[in-house]
């Protein structure tokens, strides 16, 4: 866990969050401010600071990250209509919390391009 990292907080309970799916490995909850009907945040447990930060070593964890998406999509009834996954990473991409997370967005119809 990295000190004064929001989500490694969330993870481990110390911030109280809307929980949608926990694992061993993973946990998933309801954004605070959503963009969506459904906005849904997915984080390893690990703590790694951007997607471009993942390893070799990663593998297998950046891989169970989307299959915990899936599970997470499923559950919230996302699948046959559509759904949005998003990575923002680094300035450009708009990333404000520097651990690992996976947007869901879903509920509506999304656009394209992104702004
Ligand atoms: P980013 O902009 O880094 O891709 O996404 C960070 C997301 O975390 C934003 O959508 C923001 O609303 C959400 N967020 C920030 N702080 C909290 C919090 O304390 N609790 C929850 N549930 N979501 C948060
Ligand atoms: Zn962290």
């Amino acid at each position: 866990m990295a000190d004064e990292c929001l989500f490694c907080k969330i993870s481990a309970g110390e911030i109280p969050s809307e929980e949608v799916y926990s694992d061993e490995n993973y946990y998933a909850f309801r954004d605070v401010n959503p963009a969506a009907p459904t906005h849904i945040l997915v984080i390893p447990r690990q703590h790694i600071s951007r997607v471009t930060d993942a390893s070799e070593t990663d593998r297998s964890l950046m891989g169970g990250l989307l299959l915990a998406a899936n599970e997470v999509a499923r559950r919230e009834g996302l699948v046959e209509k559509g759904l949005r996954y998003v990575i923002n990473t680094n300035d450009d991409g708009g990333q404000t919390v520097y651990h690992i997370h996976l947007h869901i967005l879903g509920g509506r119809p999304m656009t394209w391009p992104p702004g």
